[in-house]
């Protein structure tokens, strides 16, 4: 199966594949959804006889439909329709204290989400229990693990998907763990992905598409974020590319959960906030207006935020996206907070920083589409 980026199956506003939209030069007598074989060999720069080999095996593989299209003239085009109702994707977040699930279409449309108040266990009755409630959502849906290509997990933690091994999750307490144990459970195929890089990978593909490379910045607790390039995650050497809550912003600054000083983490985690309002970041915000210590902390926060944003800018001078739950709570400062960043970048360009519309279900989501990714070969290196 080689149906690699840039290959683009138009479907109303979605298509699969990010970056470039489908040409309109040709398609007029085709319906949404569909392009002819003529127009995907266009697209790809490819023959005709090889079109018709990659449609047939996708057509075999049950994700192509072909149809006869309307004549405009001449011989009478085949049609192929990219059938994104085909299979469906678990997307599973699994941290210390909950568990969001998501059920999405081959093109990341969300069909079902669900959040539980479920504590992480180093047990293998954890899995055992998310199992049972994929499969009762299954059966809600009439589904069958045949509909199911397979379930993407994000967890916080370093992941080496290529070894089947998450290495180290300090929150969830694992070590070197072999997630084909998961995937025996769930008798489905299964992927583990770090939930920053996930939500970065969700932000890339469904809402910055036009962006072939950009910077995910995941501020929540944990301070992290994904390096995008060419609509792909970046891993980096060690599997680490993205710590950036790790930079050093202050040297032999405040103490950080890393065991080094001065971390963008220690001043930037959205603790920092919270734990002066008893650990609610919702009520930091409320209470911010009414209370001028809380707003001289807030305005402190957002220029160490600045100064990292404007390192990052600076070193790759590409878009950067700022998601995670400050997100929630950054827009109503947001141009306040650009003049910061546009303060601190030593050239006359505006920098390109957006907030998140991922929502707080980006890292499964992510997690299930880098799963449709790779099992599907959308994308080389994810
Ligand atoms: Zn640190």
């Amino acid at each position: 199966m080689v149906l690699r980026y840039g290959a683009e199956w138009s479907r109303g506003q979605q298509h699969i594949g990010t970056g470039r939209k489908p040409q309109a030069v040709g398609l007029s007598a085709v319906p949404a959804g569909a392009l002819s074989k003529q127009a995907i060999a266009r697209e790809l720069g490819l023959s005709i006889p090889t079109v018709n080999l990659l449609v047939s095996q996708l057509k075999e593989e049950g994700l192509l439909t072909l149809q006869s299209g309307a004549s405009t003239g001449g011989r009478i085009p085949e049609i192929a329709y990219f059938r994104y109702d085909s299979q469906y994707v678990f997307g599973l977040e699994v941290t210390d204290h909950h568990l969001r699930i998501v059920l999405i279409d081959l093109a990341g449309t969300p069909l079902f989400h669900a959040y539980h108040d479920l504590p992480f266990r180093k047990e293998q009755s954890y899995w055992i229990e998310a199992r049972s409630l994929l499969y009762s959502i299954m059966k809600q849906r009439n589904l069958t693990p045949a509909n199911i290509l397979g379930v993407g997990v994000a967890i916080p933690g370093v992941v080496r998907w290529d070894l089947h091994q998450m290495d180290f999750a300090p929150t969830l307490d694992l070590r070197y763990f072999d997630y084909r144990a998961v995937e025996d459970i769930f008798v489905l195929p299964v992927i583990i992905e770090n939930e920053a890089n996930a939500a970065g990978f969700a932000e890339s593909w469904l809402q910055s598409r036009d962006q072939a490379d950009g910077i995910y910045l995941s501020i929540n607790k944990g301070v992290g974020g994904a390096v995008i390039v060419d609509h792909a995650l970046s891993y980096g050497i060690n599997r680490r590319s993205g710590e950036f809550g790790h930079m050093t912003l202050v040297p032999g600054g405040r103490r950080c959960s890393c065991g080094k000083e001065g971390c963008f983490e220690a001043y930037c985690s959205t603790r920092v906030l919270a734990d002066l309002t008893g650990g609610d970041l919702a009520a930091f915000f409320r209470r911010k207006g009414e209370e001028p210590h809380l707003q001289q902390v807030w305005e402190t926060y957002l220029r160490y935020l600045a100064q990292a944003v404007s390192n990052i800018c600076v070193a790759l001078d590409v878009p950067v996206v700022i998601g995670g739950d400050i997100a929630l709570y950054l827009g109503n400062d947001f141009q306040h907070f650009i003049d910061m960043v546009e303060a601190m970048i030593p050239f006359s360009s505006h920098p390109y920083v957006s907030l998140s519309s991922a929502g707080a279900d980006a890292a499964c989501v992510g997690a299930a589409l880098l799963l449709v990714a790779r099992r599907l070969q959308l994308l080389p290196g994810v």
